[in-house]
């Protein structure tokens, strides 16, 4: 860990870069359609602006199934082409990256590891806490909160005892909202196995598009069938390119339709709520490119009557802290993917990982930048550091 350095010099432009892998032991096993994996790697950025440091983590996943992007790619589009760009412009703030990075296509979650980790530096230097930058960026007025409703999405198994436990656990810990992976064939039964488990707690159900194969007459009649069941939202039951299709859908459901993977970037934000595409945003800082187009989409939400929340990655504890801080947002209307550290990992890499709180909440970190200090393992994978010029 290398403490922040003093305040830096109004207008001190970007000293350095610095990426590391790291492979973490998870708290349990992940198991997912694709095998079950007991640690998980992941790509975090270091910047260095007048003598402070900040951190942003990349959350692309070990395999490109979720979207396009995965972890070792991200590296390599870093270090080829991103932090090469960031290196020569040597922005001052963190509202600059965008512009530096633009001239290089997708890879979201690649620069918005690079934009948080300026912008960390920067509110380090200059002693501000994440939410309350993030609140002075937002359009949408009120006061951000200290603490915000924590909700946990729970994984992918087809079998409705081992579901009944998982749910009774997560209800047991407190959380504000559960959310359960569906797919055509596990979802009525699914949602039954969860309302007997939790009765009275939130539920939702995440598709992951895998009801697209099924047409809209087709995932209609499916997901139809759960419109009795008082779910806050189907998430992304069609494929990531189809606004019209979900648009089409939500006029022949009762439940909220929720989209996640079918909003890359803002202008899918904006067709999404002109279309009628949803009535609930599912906003992830690194799906959309960063924390500040993440605060973007936060008010056009707002504007659209849309309701929001924060979706999780299964961050570290650098990506958590600055979910949290976005959440406190006022127009993040419903609980987060914010579970508590010790849900995923044997031993997080910040000094305050996240917990869950009584009355299913998080803290919203208070301190300058992040609110945590990061302590990366002496075993990472790789790390390789950047000047400029050098
Ligand atoms: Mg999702």
């Amino acid at each position: 860990m290398t403490p922040s350095g003093p305040p830096a010099p109004a207008g001190a432009r970007l000293d350095g870069i610095e990426l590391v892998q790291v492979e973490l032991p998870l708290a349990r096993p992940w198991r997912t359609a694709l095998g079950t994996i007991t640690s998980r790697r992941v790509v975090l950025a270091r910047a260095v602006l007048g003598g402070s440091e900040g951190w942003g983590e990349c959350v692309a996943q070990p395999e490109p199934t979720y979207t396009a992007e995965w972890e070792e790619g991200a590296w390599a589009v870093l270090e080829a082409h991103l932090v090469p760009r960031l290196l020569a412009a040597r922005p001052t703030a963190a509202a600059d990256v965008a512009a530096a990075l633009a001239p290089v296509r997708g890879h979201h979650m690649a620069r918005a590891a690079l934009e948080a980790a300026v912008l960390d530096a920067e509110l380090r230097a200059a002693g501000v806490a994440l939410a309350d930058h993030l609140q002075g960026r937002s359009r949408v007025g009120g006061a951000r909160r200290g603490a915000v409703p924590a909700g946990i999405a729970l994984g992918t198994g087809a079998d409705p005892a081992a579901l009944a436990a998982e749910v009774a656990a997560a209800a047991a810990d407190g959380y504000a909202r559960i959310k359960l992976k569906v797919h055509p064939g596990w979802d009525v039964e699914a949602v039954q196995a969860a309302r007997a488990a939790a009765p009275g707690v939130p539920l939702s159900v995440d598709a992951n598009g895998s009801y697209a194969p099924l047409g809209i007459d087709g995932a209609a009649v499916a997901l139809g069938a759960l419109d009795g069941a008082d779910l806050v939202m189907v998430e992304q039951p069609l494929g990531d390119d189809d606004l019209v299709g979900h648009a089409a859908l939500a006029g022949r459901l009762r439940t909220p339709l929720c989209l996640d993977e079918a909003l890359p970037s803002l202008g899918a934000v904006d067709a999404a709520l002109a279309l009628g595409a949803c009535r609930v945003l599912n906003i992830k800082p690194g799906r959309l490119g960063g924390l500040l187009a993440a605060v973007a989409a936060h008010d056009r939400a707002v504007a659209a009557g849309a309701a929001a929340w924060v979706g999780g990655m299964l961050e570290t504890g650098v990506g958590r802290a600055a979910n949290v801080a976005l959440a406190s947002l006022p127009g993040f209307t419903l609980p987060g993917d914010l579970p508590a550290a010790s849900r995923w990992w044997a031993e997080d890499i910040v000094d305050r990982p996240v917990r869950l709180l009584p009355g299913g909440v998080v803290e919203v970190p208070a301190g300058a930048g992040l609110g945590v200090e990061v302590s990366v393992p002496p075993a990472a994978v790789r790390r390789r550091a950047w000047h400029p010029g050098g």
